[in-house]
């Protein structure tokens, strides 16, 4: 038995022994499996075909523990939609839906708050709460397909929390997404992002070769880099991008780096030369997003003029690299923000 005990972040098999050793039938391993992840019940009393005594048996040590959706914000500029969720033991965590052309995409939390510490996030504010079960990552999906009626086909853990530091959770929940008896996501349309964890990046692209990595890097030196993610101090940046080209070369499957543009910080001619000497001929794809700034920091944008010369000069390299869209800007849709105000709100 695995450390998460609760209903719905048991795996197929699991669920299975569990019920062969209650002296019941296997189908029904498939029947409640199927109820929690694929019809995605909000509540045990739906399994309409499951004995009541089975379920109330199973629920004695296996508690169903749901994501239930306090706020949601719609963007009236792009459609973008955030939620806030709150948990059975009364934390909140918040997910972001993004409809694209080519589907449903949805932004999950990985941990209840973060405590990486990097500079110009809000997630990290307020620290780490605890880490989220596989349940409640799969719950924020569940919750967001249920809400809209319409597929989610995508999925990217780059909200809230560092998901390699709940990494266990992580590896069980993308198994669990990807089931044939669940969603049956495509391992192809997740992205997982880390701020550089190094020892687990081996680790993930031995265990999720399909699965695309993002990096965020921020920086093209450790100076920079160790004053905006505290994680730097750790993992040095030769390091970092040795485990970015054993992910590469593991899986064949391009990279992305996410690179914060902050004011008068990193987004000079200078380190866009050194970023593009770092990752030349890479398998590997920059996006550049000019920092959404929080109030808590006097972190600035990047003027737009420095964020055109920055992309261009990448470009001119030869380095795939994209600018990316703001979106929902007007629903606080940077990493934490609504989680934050909410506990500001409500005094928790
Ligand atoms: N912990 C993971 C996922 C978190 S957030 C990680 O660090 O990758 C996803 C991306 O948004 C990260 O690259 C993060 O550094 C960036 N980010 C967080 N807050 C931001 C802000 N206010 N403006 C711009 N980028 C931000």
């Amino acid at each position: 038995m695995t450390q998460w005990t609760d209903l719905r972040s048991l795996d197929k098999n699991e669920l299975t022994d569990i019920i062969l050793q209650m002296g019941e039938k296997k189908y029904r391993a498939g029947q409640i499996y199927g109820w929690l992840h694929k019809k995605l019940v909000s509540s045990p009393d739906e399994m309409t075909n499951v004995p009541g005594s089975l379920l109330l048996a199973l629920l004695k040590d296996h508690p169903f523990y749901d994501v239930k959706e306090i706020e949601r914000h719609v963007s009236g500029i792009d459609g973008t939609m955030k939620f806030l969720f709150s948990l059975h033991d009364g934390n909140v965590i918040e997910s972001v839906l993004m409809p694209y052309k080519h589907g449903n995409s949805v932004c999950i939390s990985s941990q209840a708050g973060c405590r990486m510490g990097c500079r110009f996030c809000a997630s990290t504010l307020l620290g780490l709460s605890r880490n989220l079960y596989p349940s409640e990552m799969l719950g924020q999906i569940y919750a967001i397909q249920k809400a809209t009626g319409e597929r989610v086909s995508h999925v990217v853990v780059m909200g809230t929390g560092e998901p390699f530091d709940n990494f266990e959770a992580l590896c069980r929940m993308i198994d669990m997404l990807c089931h044939p008896e669940g969603l049956n996501i495509s391992r192809r349309n997740i992205t997982v992002s880390t701020c550089g964890i190094v020892p687990k990046i081996y680790e993930f692209a031995d265990r999720n070769p399909q699965v695309t990595l993002a990096i965020s890097l921020h920086a093209p030196d450790d100076e920079v880099r160790r004053e905006l993610l505290p994680v730097a101090r750790k993992y040095p940046l030769d390091e970092l991008m040795k485990a970015a080209d054993y992910y590469v070369k593991k899986t064949g499957r391009r990279i992305t780096f996410e690179y914060s543009l902050v004011r008068g910080n990193n987004d000079s001619p200078a380190q866009a030369k050194k970023l593009a000497r770092l990752v030349k001929g890479m398998n590997c794809h920059i996006n550049l997003i000019p920092v959404n700034p929080i109030r808590e920091r006097d972190y600035r944008q990047s003027e737009s003029r420095s964020v055109s010369e920055f992309k261009h000069f990448l470009e001119q390299e030869g380095i795939q690299v994209t600018v990316r869209r703001e979106m929902g800007r007007d629903i606080q849709a940077a990493c934490g923000q609504l989680r934050k105000s909410y506990k500001e709100r409500s005094g928790s």
